[in-house]
């Protein structure tokens, strides 16, 4: 029996090492990694530009917290803001913490323009923020929420994707709208490009801020260092975590300068937010995605992706019924459940990630290869062929 807590239901393997884009077992047995420890290893696994950033750091400084400047922190939130629309950053360790953030960072803001009475975030059907006790209340799916009533009464959840019904769900205590631009855990459904603008243009009107939940669709999932440049959509705030640290634990909150401005000295911190080691690999993160040339990559991988998807329809679709999604961040709709096909491909030497009953992810390293690719296609026909439906 394990010694770990049983709150996940672990595959019955090993995983003992990793390479690029390949996972080992226990057995020496190989898998191509399309799940890439949910978007989060974002070079793939051992890449030397982050182990040797790492090291180096290592060598300098481990941790002395944020009573001091770290240079190396200070380097990392410049590269953030010298690339994306924010101006300041503050760090956490994780995508739950990130998210926290940003919903504090808002409150604030409605506060110092004197509007304490906004408080509360407007949210959306089957979204994922995040498992500590406020971002599971800023989710509506069951499964998180399951035991741990009462949770905090501080959001209020509107279909996702319905323009007209986030418009009447806004009430005059409504502080800010907190949206995935594509829902990673709730089934990989992305945001239609209207309601995305929609929710920009009713945050202008009535004083919202705008706060995107990034954590899984940012740092080049989507072949865009963030989803919102895909949709054109400017945010007031966005959390940031999974692929940030391409393997490392770290989360942020970017935000302008007026969005930022309630935050004041004593007014929010973590321990080891912003942890030296962190930011350095972060920010060897970010020079790979940023290097010239390295999103155009991936949106031609994206594109190999796209039509080996649309092959496997055709072929299987006794099994499959869509694929959906922008870049390296897709979803294939199955006709079974989700994390059963997601079983029958790890045993065909594939990892993937189930999202939602019937949805499974398909989220590579962005490093992820042509020839990787035509393997991944003749893995997934191999194991659609074995496909016998449990039902059946
Ligand atoms: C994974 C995820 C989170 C939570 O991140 P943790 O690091 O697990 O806390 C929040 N929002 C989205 C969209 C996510 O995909």
């Amino acid at each position: 029996m394990s010694a770990l807590m049983n709150t996940y239901a672990r595959a019955n393997i090993d995983i003992v090492r990793g390479e690029g884009c390949w996972l080992y077992d226990q057995d020496g047995r190989d898998y191509l990694d399309l799940a890439a420890g949910v978007a989060v290893n974002t070079l793939g696994h051992g890449d030397p530009r982050l182990v040797q950033a790492l090291k180096t750091q290592a060598d300098i400084l481990w941790h002395a917290s944020n009573l001091y400047r770290l240079p190396a922190q200070e380097a990392l939130a410049t590269k953030l803001t010298d690339a994306t629309f924010a101006d300041r950053v503050f760090f956490a360790n994780s995508g739950a913490e990130a998210v926290e953030a940003a919903i504090k960072t808002a409150r604030r803001w409605q506060g110092a323009k004197g509007r304490p009475e906004r408080y509360r975030v407007l949210t959306f059907g089957n979204a994922f923020h995040g498992r500590t006790l406020a971002t599971i209340s800023a989710t509506d799916q069951m499964k998180v929420r399951e035991g741990f009533t009462p949770l905090y009464d501080a959001f209020d959840t509107t279909p996702f994707n319905d323009i007209e019904g986030a418009a009447r769900a806004i009430t005059p205590q409504t502080a800010a709208i907190l949206v995935e631009p594509i829902q990673g855990e709730g089934g990989l459904t992305p945001a239609t490009p209207g309601f995305l603008a929609g929710l920009r243009a009713l945050c202008d009107q009535h004083d919202l801020l705008l706060i995107l939940d990034e954590v899984q669709t940012g740092i080049g999932r989507t072949g865009h260092l963030f989803a919102h440049e895909l949709y054109g959509v400017r945010p007031d705030i966005i959390a940031v975590a999974k692929g940030l640290g391409g393997g490392f634990p770290i989360g942020a909150c970017l935000a302008t300068e007026d969005a930022a401005s309630g935050m004041t000295p004593g007014s929010h911190g973590s321990t080891y937010g912003g942890n030296p080691l962190a930011c350095a690999v972060a920010s060897a993160v970010l020079d790979a995605v940023l290097a010239p040339g390295f999103l155009e990559t991936v949106r031609e991988r994206a594109a190999l992706v796209d039509a080996l998807l649309q092959r496997l329809l055709r072929r299987h679709s006794d099994l499959f019924v869509r694929a959906q999604g922008h870049g390296l961040m897709r979803g294939l709709q199955v006709r079974a459940s989700a994390r059963d096909v997601v079983a029958h491909l790890r045993d065909f030497g594939v990892m993937t990630v189930a999202a939602g009953a019937d949805v499974v992810r398909l989220l590579p390293p962005l490093t992820i290869s042509e020839l990787e690719i035509a393997e991944a296609e003749a893995r997934l026909l191999r194991a659609a062929e074995a496909w016998l439906p449990i039902a059946a």
